[in-house]
């Protein structure tokens, strides 16, 4: 080894001994003569002295000469005695901020060209653009931060290995060359040189290798897996990602869903020492999407909504008449006097808080936003008179309506309504702070169609992916196939889907009648899956799986804005890797090789 001690190391009780520390020279000064430097490794910093008078050195101008051209991030080792710093300069914030290493001697193993950036410890607002950090990530991972948060990820996967090693799960590696299916992204392909004109395509999972490993009789499969989807780029997502994909046999649903539980119940006692209580609350899709408004619900706080539109249809308030005579709905949150802040003398919500938010609908795409006010003579509001009394018992019994309340109405179309009424439950839980000192929940959403409508062709395309196993085993006939349910679940993390899986179709022709409710004749069906097909044909025992990322569950644990923040080497927003430059032009050589044209311009 270079040294003898790391740079987070050393303390008081090391006063005395002699020491060889390697690292970089984050900080140098100069106080009339006595040079002061901060060496950091991964582990910390700790301050090294060269002082001319007190230094005991062998060779005093050598060592003077090396110091004296030392510059920001070079590399090098020091060796001294270590000792109390002086009074009044010691650093409560750094464990080794009590002490410094006394220099004797120093070597310089490697320079530094000038640093783009600042890599020492500062608050956030100092960092420079994110596009500089990514093109100089290696510097960019120097930062105490980031090299915090890859040893959180990487204890994090270590943890959940280790529990899943001891249910004895084992860790395959699947391919990452593989055939272009259809998984609901756009794959990545890669051209075949020995086979021209053939592609292979990048996994956008694991899923038909993990399925392919149950026929194999692997039972307890695991990996921590590259998922690669080409999708248009978008702010917080990258092109390839990581997830922590399994698959068990002779299981069911419940099995997957506590075996999940369990392993997330053991990380958060090795990270967090906490208890993480278990089972995971279930919400069914269509209690999310009329609660929440969302498939992803974050139920942390209340505000949830209440459809009142039966209780209200007959009320002559314009509004809500309008929209009803269309097929509309009318939805309701109550919220809660005591989460209110800005009120009014008389206790009840400020007026201008109300037209902020009425304000905030429009711009969400409502006409407004209706509300009233829960006194202790009832309901109130310029526009009450429009509901008989009732009414306005029966939306009070409905809302558990309290004095100092707020009711906030929306009306129109139902996905219109549903969508904003989750986001305005998000957005009062911002501004009124309501998630503070919270803790994480978990959520599985359960109770899920097997097939969607695509609004681009009005045919029917899987909710999750095709392989998912009918609930039930049947798929009803005719036109109601598009009320069949699946097996399938979502694992929702404090109001984000981080995971999903389902139960798969191990018979054979269930899989078949499955791809034909999505419009696959037979001649695709080999095209694209006969060696599914033929799999499931040999014996394929009922099994089921999840995959759960782990990039985004990082990334919200540790409080990080992007999951940037939690990949070593991320692509930007439009999908470059700006460390390398990646994705780049390739030589017309190469292309040939390949017997490929380039059809894109010189200079796109
Ligand atoms: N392959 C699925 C996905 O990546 C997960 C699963 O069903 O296991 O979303």
């Amino acid at each position: 080894m270079l040294r003898t001690h790391h740079c987070g190391e050393l303390t008081k009780g090391d006063l005395g001994k002699r020491a060889t520390l390697a690292g970089w020279v984050r900080f140098y000064r100069d106080h009339g003569g006595v040079l002061f430097y901060d060496i950091a490794d991964s582990h910390g910093s700790t301050q090294a002295v060269f002082d001319p008078v007190a230094t005991n050195s062998e060779d005093l101008d050598r060592l003077e000469k090396v110091l004296n051209n030392i510059g920001r991030e070079y590399v090098i080792t020091v060796t001294g005695v270590v000792r109390d710093r002086v009074e009044g300069t010691t650093d409560a914030r750094n464990p080794t901020g009590e002490i410094e290493v006394l220099i004797e001697d120093a070597k310089v193993l490697n320079r530094s060209k000038p640093i783009p950036f600042e890599v020492a410890e500062q608050k956030n607002s100092m960092l420079p653009g994110e596009d500089l950090r990514l093109k100089y990530r290696y510097l960019d991972l120097r930062r105490r931060e980031m090299g915090s948060n890859l040893r959180f990820r990487s204890k994090l996967i270590s943890c959940a290995r280790r529990y899943l090693e001891t249910q004895g799960f084992i860790e395959v590696e699947t391919p990452m060359l593989t055939r272009s299916s259809r998984e609901g992204a756009r794959d990545f392909l890669v051209p075949s040189r020995n086979m021209p004109g053939q592609f292979y395509a990048l996994p956008q999972s694991p899923q038909l290798y993990k399925q392919m490993l149950m026929v194999g009789g692997v039972e307890r499969y695991y990996q921590v897996a590259r998922c690669f989807r080409d999708e248009d780029s978008r702010a917080d997502r990258q092109p390839e990602f990581t997830q922590l994909d399994m698959e068990m046999s002779f299981v069911e649903m419940e099995d997957i869903l506590s075996m999940v539980e369990g392993m997330y119940a053991y990380v958060w006692k090795e990270m967090f020492d906490e208890h993480l209580p278990t089972p995971f609350p279930r919400i069914e899709l269509k209690d999310s999407l009329a609660r929440y408004g969302t498939d992803a619900p974050d139920v942390r706080f209340g505000l949830e909504m209440e459809e009142v539109t039966d209780l209200v249809k007959d009320a002559p308030y314009e509004i809500f008449q309008r929209v009803l005579s269309k097929g509309g709905m009318v939805t309701c949150i109550d919220l809660k006097g005591s989460l209110i802040k800005e009120q009014d003398t008389d206790g009840s919500v400020g007026r201008k808080q109300v037209d902020r938010l009425i304000d905030w609908a429009k711009s969400q795409g409502m006409g407004g936003l209706t509300w009233m006010r829960m006194t202790p003579d009832g309901l109130s509001s310029n526009i009450v008179k429009y509901f008989p009394e009732e009414v306005r018992q029966a939306i009070v019994e409905r809302t558990d309506a309290q004095p100092g309340d707020l009711l906030l109405y929306l009306a129109g179309p139902r996905e219109t309504v549903l969508r904003a009424g989750g986001q305005l439950r998000l957005k009062l839980a911002k501004d009124l702070g309501l998630l503070e000192g919270k803790g994480h929940q978990f959520v599985w959403l359960v109770s899920c169609p097997l097939f969607q409508k695509d609004p681009a062709t009005g045919g029917l395309t899987s909710f999750h992916h095709p392989f998912v196993r009918p609930v039930g085993d049947v798929i009803p006939e005719g036109k109601d196939c598009a009320n069949g349910m699946g097996h399938s679940y979502d694992l929702v993390f404090d109001g984000s889907e981080i995971g999903s899986g389902s139960m798969r179709n191990h018979d054979p022709e269930m899989q078949r009648k499955v791809f034909g409710i999505l419009g696959m004749d037979e001649a695709t069906m080999q095209k694209e899956f006969d060696f599914l097909l033929e799999a499931l044909e040999f014996g394929a025992p009922p099994h089921g799986g999840v995959g759960m990322g782990v990039d985004r569950l990082c990334a919200m644990l540790l409080g990080c804005e992007s999951i940037r923040d939690v990949i070593a080497f991320p692509k930007n927003k439009k999908f470059q890797s700006l460390v390398d430059g990646a994705p780049t032009k390739v030589e017309e050589a190469k292309l040939s090789e390949l017997q490929l044209l380039c059809l894109a311009d010189e200079d796109d």
